[in-house]
């Protein structure tokens, strides 16, 4: 399996979060078998749609990703808290893939989280902005990895730090 992201494919995009959710999207497309039904490709869906960047062409499945240099720590910061709520307590909520890369553009780690985990309750409703703020009292929120319990972060690629121990 080719880690590393298909740089050719971002030429077109001028923002580094472009580039990055188009690779990270693309590395999925390319790589991942739905893990719902087995297919072996998941689709990118061509309209940006909040919380829900990726289908299953053959089951339905709904994916949404979150990609990140380096690891995340407790929280995974995201988009407006009620459109956020509103998509996960659809029945059409998706799972979450959580991808993190290194600054060669290689990813390092990517778990699943399934959808029955990727509930309300894990949800963290951020301070509305202030009054002098360009989108004064727009609500943003957090995913918060913590609230996650164990068998709900599914490992698909795990990089194995090797600390080597020197006698002196
Ligand atoms: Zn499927």
């Amino acid at each position: 399996m080719n880690l590393s992201f298909d740089v050719s494919i971002a030429d077109a995009y001028k923002s580094n979060s472009q580039k990055i959710r188009v690779m990270s999207e693309s590395w999925i497309a390319n790589n991942m078998y739905c893990p719902c039904c087995g297919n072996p490709q998941i689709n990118k869906l061509e309209n940006n749609s909040p919380v829900a960047d990726m289908k299953c062409g053959n089951c339905g499945e709904i994916f949404e990703l979150k990609a990140k240099k380096g690891l995340y720590k407790k929280k995974i910061n995201d988009g407006a808290y009620v459109t956020m709520i509103g998509r996960i307590t659809s029945d059409t909520n998706p799972d979450l893939f959580i991808m993190n890369y290194n600054s060669e553009l290689c990813i390092t780690d990517l778990i699943l989280v399934p959808k029955f985990f990727f509930v309300p309750q894990i949800i963290e409703k951020r301070k509305p902005l202030g009054p002098t703020a360009r989108r004064a009292g727009w609500t943003g929120c957090n995913i918060l990895l913590s609230g996650i319990p164990i068998q709900g972060k599914i490992d698909i690629i795990k990089t194995v730090m090797c600390v080597l121990l020197v006698m002196l």
